[in-house]
């Protein structure tokens, strides 16, 4: 599997669905993800690639 995007503007979340609530969510990657509205564990349905919400520090938009 071939990376298709620059892992330094895109970060992967992790989709879930919590079965118990029928309610879904987003995790960071460094998060275990978890129902936010029960707390209880959920089953991870995406790791959909998202872009990253800030731009790296320190390279400028523009050149
Ligand atoms: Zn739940």
């Amino acid at each position: 599997m071939r990376p298709r995007h620059d892992p330094r503007s895109h970060i992967i979340l992790t989709a879930w669905l919590c079965p118990g609530c029928d309610v879904a969510g987003r995790s960071a990657p460094e998060n275990e993800p978890e129902c936010w509205n029960c707390g209880g564990p959920v089953v991870v349905t995406a790791r959909p690639s998202v872009p990253a919400a800030e731009p790296a520090a320190g390279s400028p938009a523009n050149s």
